[in-house]
């Protein structure tokens, strides 16, 4: 009985996981299905798309010149 193979559903996308000691990331499939879980993964790419050298002053009067063509 010491060979039966234990599964367990990755609480993110559901994908069947083997729990054993070769799986890093159970009971999730990847590191990417744990840090969804864990609410990482969307900050993790805010801070890769997130453009430093745009500031905030710009883009409020940006949105002020549309308003103001558009309507
Ligand atoms: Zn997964």
């Amino acid at each position: 009985m010491s060979d039966e193979v234990i599964l367990v559903d990755c609480p993110t996308c559901g994908k069947e996981v083997i729990w054993d000691a070769q799986h890093t990331w159970r009971p999730f499939c990847s590191k990417r299905c744990k840090l969804i879980d864990l609410g990482e993964w969307a900050a993790e790419e805010r801070r890769i798309a997130s453009q430093p050298d745009r500031s905030d002053s710009e883009g409020w009067s940006e949105d002020e010149d549309n308003v103001t063509r558009d309507y």
